[in-house]
């Protein structure tokens, strides 16, 4: 098996290894340990079944030495503190990888009745659960920053939020919080993640409060492939996305705007690749992610499965060869998930 074929592999089967850093069932399509393995980002399942463990800092396969090495995340020191109003950090920002700070600036989605809501999503889980708050002010967000990149070496955030029912999607909320870290944080740069604001001016709104990046994130772009998994959000058409990535591509800069597209949903591989392409040269990155059934997710109740070893192996490449070609890397965005990588395999191929 080659390096990204054991590593494919890993981040389907998942590793029997307790993390002490991870993310639990919320926004998105993961729940996952973070570590790091053969250097890069990565963001592992726990599974108890698996085949894969760690022992001295070696991936072990049924035992052999898969020839990876992998770095555990430390418990960051952020996590024993709290606000001044006494709400713990960790309720409010999580360490991803080993130097992102993340947060879901709100935690509720009007999507998410079980109509609507997004099958791999999780969101509300982990409110209802108790482990974070449903909205998180900008002055709370500025103390968690300061504090984690003080204390941890944290160098990026990520902001994402829930969809509100304003015409703005809730990006202007956003705005405020990256506006309040900014001034509390100058020099950490900061990626936000909406869905296309109904009106496009918000995205100036959004680059001039601070953010250096923006994910708008479309998870597929086989509008069947949508209406199945995303009944609400797939009522903003492409058309929607594909004007709201031109408009940040302006405001933001080409390779500082990307979207989620998961492997795994039931798409055509060559479709998401010709996909894939087509935002590349808009000068959006397309982050290639497997579909993983999260706990708490329609799709896990449903007993979805995650995607073939072979096609997303197939997949990553073709898509890292196309951004290679152009000169697209995450790791040349400021900050976000691109830029982290660890959700995704395309730093693998160097992309
Ligand atoms: S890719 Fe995004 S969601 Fe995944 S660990 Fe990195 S910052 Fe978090």
């Amino acid at each position: 098996m080659t390096g990204l074929g054991t590593r494919v592999d890993l981040v389907l089967r998942g590793f029997r290894f307790e993390a002490p850093v991870r993310r639990g069932p919320g926004a998105g399509p993961s729940d996952d340990g973070h570590v790091l393995v053969g250097g890069l980002g990565a963001a592992i399942p726990r599974n108890p079944q698996s085949p894969y463990e760690v022992v001295d800092g070696r991936v072990l396969y049924d035992g052999d030495d898969t020839g990876l090495d992998l770095e555990v995340v430390a418990r960051p020191r952020f996590y024993d503190l709290a606000t001044t109003d006494g709400v713990p950090f960790e309720k409010l920002a999580r360490l991803h990888g080993k130097d992102v700070l993340a947060t879901t600036v709100v935690q509720t989605c009007v999507r998410y009745d079980e109509a609507e809501r997004c099958r791999f999503c999780a969101i509300e889980e982990s409110l209802a659960a108790g482990a974070t708050t449903a909205v998180k002010t900008p002055a709370q967000l500025a103390e968690v920053a300061r504090a984690a990149v003080d204390l941890d070496g944290v160098r990026q955030m990520v902001m994402t939020t829930g969809t509100s029912n304003g015409k703005d999607r809730g990006a202007r909320h956003l705005a405020r919080c990256v506006r309040a870290v900014k001034a509390a944080v100058p020099e950490l740069p900061i990626q936000v993640q909406c869905e296309p604001p109904g009106d496009l001016a918000v995205l100036t709104e959004l680059r001039e409060a601070g953010a250096s990046s923006i994910g708008i994130h479309v998870e597929s772009m086989d509008d069947t492939v949508r209406a199945r998994w995303m009944t609400g959000k797939s009522t903003v058409s492409l058309d929607e996305y594909r004007a709201a990535w031109r408009e940040a591509v302006r405001v933001f800069g080409r390779n500082q705007v990307s979207t989620y597209l998961l492997v795994g949903l039931g798409e055509d591989p060559d479709e998401l690749v010709a996909a894939a392409e087509e935002l590349a040269l808009m000068g959006v990155y397309p982050f290639v992610v497997p579909f993983r059934p999260i706990p708490g997710t329609l799709a896990a109740q449903d007993g979805a499965a995650p995607p073939r070893a072979d096609v997303l192996e197939d997949v990553t490449r073709r898509v890292g060869k196309v951004l290679v070609h152009l000169g697209m890397r995450g790791s040349d965005q400021k900050a976000g998930c691109a830029a982290c990588g660890a959700c995704g395999l395309l730093s693998g191929v160097g992309a």
